[in-house]
């Protein structure tokens, strides 16, 4: 009889793992046949980039899309952010899939057939628009991601919330944006979001591999302003000044020891930059007041906490000392929260993610000083946030050109594994719930 329960419990279990080995047949069959227009899409995405909040066309190509597979779609959400909801056949939790759609402010160089013409005013300076950091792979890939889980739906146990989110790199001066405002008009609710997963294609990471990291993945951003008051004078008479130059001079210096006396940097890294300072119109008048635009990145709460009230007492302290006084302002405009990958989330994923990318194609990732706005959506649902190889292979790292520039290069031959690795993910993650 023991025996008899055994073999019936091998059976059933095999049969799981063939039914969720045939749907990962199923989706890399499907991924591999539309591989063409996913990069069709790309091209076109990438002729004819938007910035942040002014993704028109983008979101009308991929509402149109979305409603073709048969996807409720919302839109208009967060300025352009498109929202599609696909129910699968079956009960189950709703897994949410983000892609960002915009580009930057920068004037694209070499001669692809597709390289974007685009120019607008930015700050008061004329420059080009390009897809500089490869939004445009990110929003054709989940519109592929879309079709192949559209294609299966009567097998999906849950729902899949699709987010194409606008503004990952900022809104205009004055302006919401981003996830941070997708998040606040509630995109994580109706249906209820349980966890949330999303890429970034990188163009120093080699096609065909995935890079992760548990934990805090990418820094927590604060930018900060720090004014140094000081009573303005002759610069031929210091001692009747109180000299806001030096004082500043003496707060970079001081806020050095931060990182170098304050952090544990055996256990994360941690930045602080003054990128701007600026005081004084000529040689020899020492003004009333210096202004100091800088950031600071982070890693967990409690550093990010660390940080900021050591900058405020560094700054004030150091003015002080010197007679005058420093007003600190953090954050100044801008601050985006840790990119935090749910570590429990990670380790059941992992395996995913291996048996799609093979094992030797998931590597893990140092942290990352630069920001995500997935993180806004990662403060309120776990969260899983992957890295994409775009450099081509047997390319140098150290010499592919990094995001944001105007020769970035992504090679489209690693789409299909980005299509492949979210919608494995999200069907995986279901049927580990079942
Ligand atoms: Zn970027
Ligand atoms: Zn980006």
């Amino acid at each position: 009889m023991r025996r008899f329960y055994f073999v019936l419990l091998v059976m059933i279990s095999s049969n799981v793992l063939a039914q969720k080995g045939s749907l990962r047949m199923e989706v890399s069959k499907k991924a591999l046949s539309i591989e063409k227009k996913v990069i069709d899409w790309r091209r076109d995405l990438h002729e004819h980039p938007e910035l942040g909040n002014g993704e028109v066309r983008t979101a009308g190509i991929v509402a149109k899309h979305l409603e073709s597979l048969g996807i409720e779609v919302q839109t208009g959400v967060a300025k352009t952010g498109v929202v599609g909801i696909l129910k699968g056949g079956k009960p189950g939790p709703v897994v949410a899939l983000r892609a960002d759609m915009d580009g930057l402010p920068v004037t694209e160089r070499g001669n692809l057939p597709f390289a974007s013409k685009v120019r607008t005013t930015y700050n008061g300076q004329e420059v080009g628009v390009m897809h500089a950091c490869g939004h445009d792979t990110h929003v054709a890939i989940l519109m592929g991601v879309a079709e192949v889980l559209a294609s299966i739906r009567k097998d999906i146990p849950g729902t899949v919330k699709f987010i194409f989110q606008p503004a990952e790199e900022g809104a205009p001066h004055g302006e919401e944006g981003g996830a941070e405002l997708m998040v606040k008009e509630g995109v994580l609710e109706n249906p209820k979001v349980e966890v949330i997963f999303g890429l970034h294609i990188n163009s120093q990471t080699p096609v065909g591999d995935i890079t992760y990291r548990p934990g805090g993945v990418m820094a927590a951003v604060n930018d900060l302003k720090i004014t140094v008051t000081g009573r303005q004078a002759h610069g031929a008479y210091p001692w009747s000044s109180v000299d806001p130059v030096v004082i500043s001079a003496q707060i970079v210096n001081n806020l050095q020891t931060i990182v170098s006396r304050n952090l544990n940097v055996t256990e994360n890294p941690g930045v602080v930059t003054i990128g701007a300072i600026n005081g004084g119109v000529r040689s020899n008048i020492i003004p009333e007041k210096v202004e100091m635009l800088g950031t600071i990145r982070n890693f967990t709460k409690e550093d990010e906490a660390m940080f900021i009230e050591r900058v405020k007492t560094i700054a004030t302290k150091t003015a002080e000392s010197g007679g005058g006084t420093a007003e600190v302002k953090i954050p100044y405009s801008n601050h985006y929260p840790v990119t935090f990958n749910d570590i429990p989330l990670t380790e059941k994923m992992l395996p995913s993610l291996k048996a799609t990318a093979g094992a030797d194609h998931v590597k893990l990732k140092p942290p990352v000083t630069g920001a995500e706005d997935f993180s806004f959506y990662q403060e309120k649902v776990p969260g899983l946030f992957i890295f994409l190889g775009g450099m081509p292979k047997g390319g140098d790292p150290l010499k592919a050109p990094s995001h944001h520039t105007p020769d970035f290069f992504i090679d489209e031959s690693g789409f299909t594994l980005g299509v492949n690795a979210l919608s494995n993910l999200a069907l995986d993650y279901m049927n580990l719930k079942k």
